[in-house]
């Protein structure tokens, strides 16, 4: 039954396709992280990292996944029994807010539908009734991989502004980074945390912390337990080009590639084109008659969208024949939308037929499946692509 020719279609929201260019660029041997050549290595990447989070801040790399990255985020900053703010948007928010409670925070979550991001009235109205300052971080995930929402930091920032509130701001971009715009210093962002695997292209592997002057600062007194997370030694070895312990030397060469390919497409035009192909997917969820889960237009993700189907309908049946008869993967329902909603994902190294291809996918694929939609999805989707050039 399964094809066998061609790739797989791999359209979950991360880990993403990851181009040839930097496969070929990690096929490299292994060299010594204490030597020469791998500090000019270091001493090229680092820089070459910022402009990517909006930011001339330092950037900590480190060998792990994503949560490792949020973690890094919380015991770096604060100290046991803080108050931490966190805004409910999907899964990922949810297992962050986890996160924090077992490393010993004081969470306090502000509900949220799974359909919106993060409301930054609610978040205004919070700090403003907290004059004893016991909030010490907001956490916002920018955009919420569960449900394909993206929140609006700007406004997150103003509010905690306007209340001149003194909590420090932690981002989680893992899925955002290097596909929707995204800005660490002007949208005075104090950690922003980040991942390989999704926008920058790569495989799995690498955690990333953006770090502000105030989260430095923050640092020096944060109380809690820290060791293989901890940002001062990282720092200081970086600025001599290595790292405290052993790095993830061939996904660095992976990045250092796959930076050059963001450079040579220009930051822009990568976020245009992931805004444009989030469009012709709605267009083509729309003319199908079914319903996109991100509820407020401002917060459409440019990296994924998250499709409702129909009560009596079970989206993992979808995928199911997507997977064996066109061999290619979408994202499932997690947490409480499992079931109910499968995620495409186009994200990363895609282009337009990369999205023609995954929409016939999937709107064969709902055929088969019996979901009742109307035909002509893929040819809304297209017609967006031809004209929206
Ligand atoms: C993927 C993802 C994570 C988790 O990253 P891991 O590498 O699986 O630990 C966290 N937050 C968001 C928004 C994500 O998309």
């Amino acid at each position: 039954m399964s094809p066998t020719g061609g790739r797989h279609f791999l359209q979950i929201p991360g880990p993403t396709n990851v181009p040839d260019r930097v496969l070929r660029a990690m096929a490299a041997p292994t060299i010594d992280h204490r030597g020469p050549e791998f500090a000019e290595l270091t001493k090229a990447l680092l820089p070459a990292l910022g402009p990517v989070f909006g930011t001339t801040a330092p950037v900590v790399i480190y060998p792990s996944s994503g949560t490792g990255a949020w973690e890094a985020a919380l015991v770096n900053t604060l100290s046991p029994g803080d108050r931490v703010l966190i805004g409910e948007t999907g899964q990922f928010s949810t297992l962050w807010a986890e996160l924090a409670g077992r490393v010993g925070l004081d969470v306090e979550v502000i509900p949220g539908d799974w359909r919106r991001g993060v409301d930054p009235a609610a978040v205004g109205q919070r700090l403003a009734a907290d004059p004893e300052r016991t909030i010490k971080a907001v956490c916002v995930v920018h955009n919420e991989t569960s449900t394909g929402v993206t929140s609006r930091v700007p406004e997150v920032r103003a509010a905690i502004d306007a209340a001149g509130h003194p909590a420090l701001l932690l981002v989680d971009t893992i899925s955002s980074l290097a596909s929707i715009d995204y800005r660490h210093d002007e949208w005075g962002v104090d950690v922003t945390v980040a991942g390989s695997q999704k926008g920058l292209m790569l495989p799995p592997g690498l955690g990333f912390n953006a770090v502000s002057e105030k989260a430095l600062v923050a640092s020096r007194s944060a109380g809690l337990p820290r060791s293989y997370w901890d940002w001062a030694p990282i720092l200081e070895a970086n600025a001599r080009g290595f790292f405290p312990y052993t790095p993830a030397t061939n996904l660095l060469y992976g990045l250092r590639e796959a930076l050059a390919m963001l450079a040579e497409e220009g930051l822009p035009a990568v976020f245009a084109r992931h805004q444009r192909h989030a469009a012709a997917t709605r267009a083509a969820v729309r003319t199908w008659g079914l319903e996109v889960l991100c509820a407020d237009e401002r917060e459409y993700s440019g990296s994924l969208t998250a499709v409702l189907l129909p009560t009596g309908h079970d989206a993992d049946a979808v995928r199911r024949i997507i997977l064996e008869r066109f061999d290619m993967s979408l994202g499932t329902g997690l947490g409480r939308l499992a079931g109910t909603v499968f995620r495409i994902g186009h994200l990363g190294h895609f282009n337009d037929l990369t999205l023609a291809g995954t929409l016939a996918g999937v709107q064969m694929g709902l055929q088969l499946a019996g979901v009742p939609i109307k035909p002509g999805g893929l040819d809304a989707a297209l017609e967006h692509l031809r004209d929206a050039g």
